[in-house]
């Protein structure tokens, strides 16, 4: 396969990211953007994998708390996506629409609540049918108009969809903390992206839900960027749909819904982000094709034995249950170190002539130039290294995180926080609509966003709002994104 990964990255990371970022997803075969549809991608194998071990998480996990596997059209009729006033309000101007067949006008699903809500209503009869907790893994599709850039802001959205159906309200909240519970399992856990659960203000809210919760990561440039968000639709889509249940005394009620997104193109791109260096991907072993690569030291006289050998270590760690290749290429021992350092690979194991000797491998991590020994007697102990090595991802990624939030009292120390690629802790008077008109000037004047209250602490203002001096009620982050 002819792709760009022989040469290596020409940009620093600290120096500019933007293009970092840009060289990296083509040279480390993660995309191959040669294709050029503005908004869609064409994914290699090594960064297709990657996506579907990010999709294998999120979809065990969501398993795990009791969701089960559908498959929804990607095609939602007009009728349906019109049904709740303020969903298609939202979303008209992104939707993709088809042509009329048979006066029946169809669109590519930009999100499928018009597409559960009704099967709910045909599903769930009484109180015994619920909780329904359902998902489906696919593309969703949205005519985004500002600038599309390669798996942050794209037309195809690669994603799954969490959609639940509950009793009372209290249920419903209580599925929108288990999803934040999700994405600190693999956003955090897994993935060591650490994140924000932020509550958006009313003004960008889901587009038909009562409130939207938004995880916000921290590229290393200090802007954000949105991944998983849970929203609480309340009985907004069940009433638009007649979606009821009977309840316990047989009375007929409207459903409670819930949606979860996560997208994994965009966390494929944080985990590039977070975790990548000047060298290329640095992949935690959860999402990496594979976790420990072998690379083979020849010579013409010994050739056979070498390989003979590596071939028995390999099938010894795929034993142990690890993922492991073995790179018998023809290219260079020097080429090879650098293809497997720009795909990420956790851990490089080397075996030659010494090593045979010797009856041990010399080992790279892929986040230190240190090499050390291991005893092929001890090959167990590659789980312990591999632990650790994501542990100290995970820290890593915390540590970068610390200091980037800091208080302002007015415009111009939000600026200068902004300005240093961090985020600001403000007094606010308002996240409801009374506040768009402070939450505008943020935006003109300071080319940020308000991103709205911390959903997992409860912060009480104390002072003035720093737009209109009026008594704040809210503590609100502002920050720049993507
Ligand atoms: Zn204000």
């Amino acid at each position: 396969m002819e792709t760009k990964s022989s040469q290596g990255l020409s940009v620093k990371k600290s120096e500019d990211f933007s293009k970092w970022f840009s060289e990296i997803i083509e040279k480390s075969d993660i995309v191959d953007l040669r294709l050029d549809i503005k908004g869609f991608m064409v994914f290699c194998p090594w960064g297709a994998t990657i996506l579907e071990r990010i999709f294998r998480l999120f979809s065990d996990e969501l398993e795990r708390k009791g969701h089960k596997q559908t498959f929804m059209p990607t095609v939602i009729p007009e009728e349906n996506l019109k049904k709740e006033s303020s969903h298609i309000a939202g979303f008209t101007p992104e939707v993709f629409w088809l042509k009329e067949i048979n006066k029946e006008k169809l669109a590519l699903r930009p999100t499928s609540e018009t597409l559960y809500t009704p099967m709910f209503k045909l599903w769930v009869r009484s109180h015994r049918d619920i909780p329904l907790k359902l998902y489906q893994r696919g593309s969703v599709f949205r005519l985004d108009t500002k600038a599309t850039r390669p798996l942050i802001r794209t037309r195809e959205i690669l994603w799954i969809e969490a959609h639940d159906a509950f009793a009372t309200k209290a249920q419903a909240e209580a599925q929108v903390q288990e999803d934040i519970q999700i994405t600190e399992e693999i956003m955090h856990k897994k993935l060591g992206i650490p994140f924000l659960p932020m509550k958006r203000p009313s003004w960008d809210k889901f587009a038909g839900a009562e409130y939207t919760i938004g995880s916000d990561v921290m590229m290393p440039d200090g802007k954000l960027i949105q991944q998983p968000s849970t929203h609480l639709m309340g009985q907004k889509f069940s009433k638009a749909f007649n979606a009821t249940f009977k309840n316990e005394k047989g009375k007929e009620e409207f459903l409670w819904t819930t949606a979860y997104g996560p997208a994994m193109s965009r966390i494929l791109a944080s985990v590039i982000a977070m975790h990548g260096d000047d060298k290329g991907l640095v992949l935690p072993s959860s999402v990496s094709p594979v976790s420990i690569v072998i690379v083979p030291i020849l010579r013409k006289e010994n050739k056979e034995l070498v390989i003979k050998e590596a071939n028995k270590i390999k099938e010894k760690i795929q034993e142990l249950g690890l993922k492991v290749e073995l790179d018998i290429s023809e290219k260079s021992p020097g080429e090879k170190f650098h293809i497997w350092e720009l795909r990420g690979v956790p851990i490089r194991l080397e075996i030659g002539e010494n090593e045979l000797k010797a009856k041990e491998l010399t080992l790279s991590l892929r986040t230190s130039d240190k090499k050390e020994k291991i005893k092929i007697s001890e090959l167990k102990k590659l789980h312990t290294i591999i632990d650790k090595y994501d542990q100290d991802l995970v820290k890593k990624a915390d540590n970068s995180l610390k200091g980037k939030i800091l208080d302002a009292k007015n415009k111009k120390e939000v600026l200068e926080i902004l300005d240093k690629g961090c985020i600001a802790r403000v007094n606010f008077c308002s996240t409801d609509e009374q506040g768009a008109k402070c939450a505008g000037i943020v935006e003109k004047e300071m080319n940020a966003e308000v991103r709205g209250t911390m959903a997992n602490k409860k912060e009480s203002a104390s002072g003035n709002c720093l737009i209109c001096g009026k008594k704040a009620s809210e503590i609100i982050y502002i920050g720049r994104s993507y």
